[in-house]
């Protein structure tokens, strides 16, 4: 009976991009089987036209998940969202991602076509000691933010922030920010790509420096920057589970299974990536790097074994 359950969960495949500051550590840390020492990004559950997985189990096998979400919308509680409105990647920086910041919905609709703002967090799989991240800025006026872009002032301007494990961190449209090397965070986003890069830090790809857009960045950059305490949470392990954010894009949990839990969730759908550790979902074997969508109507999910598994869905 478990087992027939368990079929109805839509494991998904996912899809990887190589990048100047990517590595290793999606092959040696998640044991995704894809070659390379220039692994940035794991797209674990997408249906966004850049990457757009496919079924790997299930009477779905071999579907797109943009075509399940076109023809099978009773799977997601019949949502009326025109695209399948969630995208979940593991990021594994060696090095330093670019600066950039994100437009809202307002912002994009009237300069770019057809698109959404984005808004995107971060959960904290892994951080050698020391590990920092960037995120908002020191500018106090608008002024002074364009004058400290317009002189290169790129130290003074960015704000790095300590992380660790277990950290989660909220980037709201606006908010100036980078994953820094040395970092393999999952992010939760607003199924959109649109990205105003503001400083490079003189890199070049393929012998020339990749494009800025600086006066996007400048028109839509929070000023001043909110306060890091009100941008990030620190996770209490000992709760099974946690509500890391709610906003009006989606909501985010943390899932720690030990031996045995049951988690129901009142919501449409989920989608649930693995991050560490292994077991089963309805006598499923699940483990690290597996990403999958729990069904509207699954019911109670019974998870055993010892695993962390970061959920999200569309806010209730
Ligand atoms: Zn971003």
């Amino acid at each position: 009976m478990n087992q027939v359950k368990s079929e109805k969960l839509i494991f998904l495949r996912p899809g990887f991009y190589h990048s100047i500051w990517g590595g290793t550590k999606l092959r040696t840390m998640f044991g995704y089987d894809e070659p390379g020492d220039d692994i940035g990004e794991c797209w674990g559950i997408s249906a966004h036209p850049k990457h757009d997985c496919e079924v790997i189990s299930g009477p779905f096998a071999g579907k797109l998940l943009s075509e399940l979400w076109r023809e099978h919308r009773e799977l997601f509680g019949d949502s009326s969202e025109t695209v399948f409105p969630i995208l979940t990647k593991i990021i594994s920086a060696q090095s330093d991602l670019s600066i950039q910041v994100h437009p809202d919905d307002d912002y994009a609709s009237d300069h770019e076509t057809g698109t959404l703002g984005k808004t995107e967090c971060w959960y904290i799989l892994d951080a050698e000691p020391g590990s920092q991240l960037v995120a908002g800025h020191n500018a106090k006026s608008r002024e002074e933010l364009c004058e400290m872009i317009d002189g290169g002032r790129w130290d003074e301007l960015i704000r790095r922030i300590d992380i660790a494990p277990g950290d989660f961190i909220q980037i709201e449209p606006g908010t100036v920010h980078a994953i820094c090397g040395g970092v393999t965070l999952l992010e939760t986003q607003e199924n959109s790509d649109i990205t105003y890069r503001i400083y490079d830090y003189d890199r070049l790809v393929d012998g020339k420096p990749r494009e800025l857009h600086l006066q996007q960045a400048k028109d839509v950059i929070t000023v001043p920057s909110r306060d890091v305490a009100s941008m990030v949470i620190h996770d209490d392990p000992s709760e099974d589970v946690i509500k890391l954010i709610s906003c009006k894009e989606y909501e985010v949990y943390r899932i720690n299974c030990h031996d045995n839990l049951g988690v129901e969730f009142d919501r449409p759908f989920m989608l649930m990536s693995v991050v560490d550790g292994s077991g089963s979902i309805d006598e499923r074997p699940v483990k690290k790097g597996d990403h999958f969508i729990v069904p509207s109507g699954y019911g109670l999910l019974s998870l055993t074994g010892e695993m962390k598994i970061i959920a999200s869905c569309l806010p209730g």
